[in-house]
C-alpha cells in the first residue's frame, strides 16, 4: 500500500512532541494541519514542515488525505470524528473519544457503518510490556487472576498547566486525562468492567483551575466462570517523585510492571511465583506511539487491527465516566 496520507486536527502538544514522528516512522506523509487559530496553523505547519495550514476543517477534509489525527481539546473530538468519517476519511481520534458515552457510541456505529477504521490513539495497550502481562496471564502463569494495582501518579508538566485544569473547557481534569488510559490498559487485562468507585480531590497549589488533580478509583472487573477482580488506580498530576507500575495478583503469583505507565517504554517486567522472581525479557525498543500508527496503518490496510479500537476506546471512556460520576456523588458506579 501506498504511504497514508494525514491530516492533523489540532495544533497540538501531543502532535507535535510524539505523534508526527510517530506517523512519518510509520512511513505516513502529513498534509497539513487545522488549528483555531490561522497564525498557529501556519507556525505549526512551518515548523513541522507541513504543506497546508487551515482553520477551516472543511478545507482540511478536502484534502487529498485517507485519515485525520484528531488532538484538539477532548470537548472537539467528537464533532470533528463524525465531521471526518462522513468525509470519508480514516479517523485516529485522541482519547478520550467524546465527553460522554452515548456520542462515542455513535462515533463507533458511524464508523462501523462507514466500513472505516475509527481508533482511540491509547499507546499503553500497545507497549510490549503490557502485552507480555496479558501473554502471561493468558497462558495462567499467575494463576487465577484475583487483583491489579496501578500507580499512574506523576507531575504535569508546567506547559500542560492549561485547559486539563480548568473549568471553562468540558472534559477536563485528571481522571478523563489518566484514569481512561489505565481503563485502556486493565480492560483487555481484566475482563468486563462492572462498577466503579473513585475519589477525587484538587491537591496542587498552582492548580487555579479548580478541576481535580488527583483520583484514586477502585474497578470491579467481572469475567465469566472466574471470581470478581478488583482493580485500584492512582491518578495525579501533582505527584512529583514516583514511579509509575502495574501489578497483577493471582492464586499462584504475581506479575510486577516497573514503570508501566510511562510514555517511554524502558520499562521491567517481574514475575514472583513459588519458584522466584523471575525477570522477564521484554523487547521495549519500539517507541509506543510508533506501534499504535503501524497498527492504525495495518488496521487500513485490512491486515491487522489498532491498539485500541474505537470500542475499546469507549470502555475506557465508560470508566473514566464512571469514575468521575463515583467521585461527584460519592457512590458506586455501575458500568453496563
Ligand atoms: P494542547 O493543549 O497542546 O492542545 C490542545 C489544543 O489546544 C490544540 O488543538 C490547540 O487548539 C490548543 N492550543 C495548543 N497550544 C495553544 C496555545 N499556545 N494557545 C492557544 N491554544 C493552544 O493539548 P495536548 O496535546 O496535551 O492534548 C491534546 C489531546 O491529546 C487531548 O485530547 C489529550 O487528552 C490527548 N493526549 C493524549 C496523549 C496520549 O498519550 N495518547 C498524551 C497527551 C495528550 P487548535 O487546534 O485550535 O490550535
Amino acid at each position: 500500500m501506498s504511504a497514508l496520507k494525514w491530516g492533523l486536527i489540532g495544533a497540538s502538544d501531543i502532535a507535535a512532541t510524539r505523534v508526527i514522528d510517530a506517523i512519518r516512522a510509520s512511513g505516513g506523509h502529513i498534509e497539513g494541519v487545522m488549528s483555531g487559530s490561522a497564525g498557529r496553523a501556519d507556525e505549526f505547519a512551518a515548523v513541522h514542515g507541513l504543506r497546508y495550514a487551515t482553520t477551516d476543517l472543511d478545507e482540511l477534509l478536502g484534502w487529498d488525505i485517507d485519515a485525520v489525527y484528531i488532538s484538539s481539546t477532548n470537548d472537539k473530538h467528537f464533532d470533528q470524528a463524525c465531521r471526518a468519517l462522513r468525509a470519508g476519511k480514516h479517523v485516529l481520534c485522541e482519547k478520550p473519544l467524546a465527553l460522554n458515552a452515548g456520542d462515542a457510541e455513535a462515533m463507533v456505529q458511524l464508523a462501523e457503518e462507514l466500513g472505516l477504521v475509527l481508533a482511540a490513539n491509547h499507546h499503553l495497550p500497545g507497549s510490549p510490556l503490557h502485552a507480555k502481562v496479558r501473554e502471561l496471564v493468558a497462558d495462567g502463569a499467575i494463576g487465577t487472576v484475583l487483583s491489579a494495582k496501578v500507580a499512574h501518579a506523576v507531575l504535569l508538566p508546567q506547559r500542560l498547566r492549561g485547559w486539563r485544569l480548568g473549568q471553562s473547557t468540558p472534559g477536563s481534569g485528571v481522571i478523563l486525562d489518566i484514569t481512561c488510559h489505565d481503563a485502556s490498559v486493565l480492560n483487555p487485562l481484566l475482563g468486563n468492567p462492572a462498577a466503579v468507585t473513585a475519589v477525587a480531590v484538587q491537591q496542587a497549589d498552582w492548580n487555579i483551575g479548580g478541576q481535580e488533580d488527583a483520583a484514586m478509583t477502585v474497578i470491579r472487573y467481572e469475567r465469566d466462570g472466574t471470581p470478581p477482580v478488583l482493580a485500584q488506580t492512582h491518578d495525579s498530576f501533582t505527584v512529583g517523585y514516583a514511579d509509575t507500575s502495574l501489578e497483577v495478583h493471582g492464586t499462584e503469583g504475581t506479575i510486577k510492571v516497573i514503570d508501566a505507565m510511562t510514555q517511554d517504554t524502558k520499562g521491567q517486567v517481574l514475575l514472583t511465583t513459588k519458584a522466584g522472581i523471575r525477570d522477564v525479557e521484554v523487547d521495549c525498543s519500539e517507541d509506543l506511539y510508533v506501534i499504535g500508527l503501524r497498527a492504525f496503518a495495518a488496521a487500513v490496510e485490512g491486515t491487522g487491527t489498532p491498539t485500541a479500537t474505537g470500542r475499546e476506546g469507549l470502555m475506557a471512556l465508560k470508566v473514566a465516566l464512571a469514575a468521575q460520576e463515583s467521585a461527584a456523588t460519592g457512590r458506586t458506579v455501575r458500568i453496563n
